[in-house]
């Protein structure tokens, strides 16, 4: 396994042939990006493929998430983005879009439509970037059901725009007992409410990323009747913050695995994290960084969490840290900015599946049941 460092990534320029991109595998490989608390996750199927979920952070942000995205997709012998979803307009999920596309071609960009929210950033890029990069290509806005057509895998959409799927998806329809236990927060407005959710069937195996889905639309979902089933795999919602991830999906899901795509100081909070370590049937909960608000408390082992901060301290206090008050005089969150690792999912189509850490090579196989 190759480190998302500087070195890989030019290493992996050099060594990929353009013929790499149709070079059938057997296997679908997920990358799970360091975009520092946002969201950047790269599946390519075993045709070759390619479907990246968010492109991670803008602003000065924009060139290193750029180029920790790109190590992944020269790690993958990928030569153009087949499929570009962007779950919402949120900064840390459109925010390294155009620096991207300034370096590979992306042929199909699939969003949930306008935004609900207004914000300088996002109205800029919705209004002159957006539609400059998509004119070049072809533009879906999905709706709850449809189906992106990648060969090899079966993706279907399961909520955009604040909706969700009526039909269950095959095989699911249950009763979810995880409803009647729910309490409501309030109304979210933003656009995280409006996270374009996917569930992608490979084989036997299957994985949910609902992206920064919320507390509410997860009932609407999930509510009363389980529409989605149970999966191998769950992306934790919304870097793992407590505002998302509900008893009502993260433990009617059962997945065996989860993967939360958080920040050193975004994501983890103990209420999230409590719901998350008490499902039912998880064997590990795997994270892209240590969290400040989680502390040892409420973490993982060091062997499944894979990345760390540049000043890293001897040791990770035991208690987990508030958040600081939110406002201008709030002192910064720890810095990442060196190197970088993802996480790796390698699926086979019986349902076993391979996580590893790019960190420390620390990898688990979990076995099809
Ligand atoms: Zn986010």
């Amino acid at each position: 396994m190759r480190a998302a460092t500087f070195c890989g990534f030019v290493l992996a320029l050099l060594v990929v042939s353009p013929a790499a991109q149709t070079r059938p595998g057997k296997t679908l490989d997920i990358y799970v990006v360091d975009v520092e608390g946002g969201n950047a996750t790269l599946f390519v199927s075993p045709s070759g493929e390619s479907l990246l979920m968010d492109t991670g952070n803008g602003g000065a942000a924009a060139a290193r998430d750029a180029d920790r995205i790109m190590a992944a997709v020269n790690d993958a012998g990928l030569t153009r983005i087949d499929h570009l979803i962007t779950t919402h307009w949120h900064g840390d999920h459109f925010g390294a879009m155009a620096e991207l596309a300034n370096r590979i071609p992306i042929r199909h960009f699939i969003d949930h439509g306008p935004s609900v929210q207004s914000q300088p950033a996002s109205d800029l890029f919705l209004k002159d970037t957006y539609p400059a990069l998509y004119g070049k290509a072809k533009r879906t806005i999905a709706k709850p059901g449809d189906r992106i057509p990648i060969a090899g895998l079966d993706w279907r959409v399961v909520t955009s725009a604040g909706q969700a799927i009526q039909t269950p998806l095959p095989g699911a329809g249950q009763g979810n007992p995880y409803c009647r236990a729910h309490k409501p927060q309030d109304v979210d407005p933003t656009e995280n409410a409006q996270s374009l959710g996917s569930v992608i069937t490979f084989g036997r195996f299957r994985a949910a990323h609902l992206g920064d889905l919320t507390w509410n639309k997860e009932f609407d979902l999930m509510c009363p009747t389980n529409r989605i089933g149970t999966v191998d795999l769950f992306f934790v919602s919304h870097h793992g913050q407590p505002i998302s991830n509900a008893e009502v999906l993260t433990h009617a899901l059962q997945s065996r695995v989860a993967i939360m795509n958080n920040g050193t100081r975004k994501g983890g909070q103990p209420a999230a994290m409590q719901i998350i370590h008490s499902a039912p049937r998880l064997e590990d909960l795997w994270q892209v960084h240590f969290s400040t608000l989680s502390g040892q408390e409420y973490t993982v082992p060091g062997l499944f969490i894979a990345n760390l901060i540049d000043d890293q301290p001897a040791a990770m206090p035991v208690a987990a840290m508030p958040p600081p008050p939110p406002g201008p005089g709030a002192p910064p969150a720890p810095v990442h900015n060196g190197p970088a690792y993802w996480i790796k999912v390698s699926a086979q189509p019986d349902g076993s599946f391979t996580v590893t850490n790019a960190r420390n090579g620390f990898s688990k196989t979990y076995r099809s049941n």
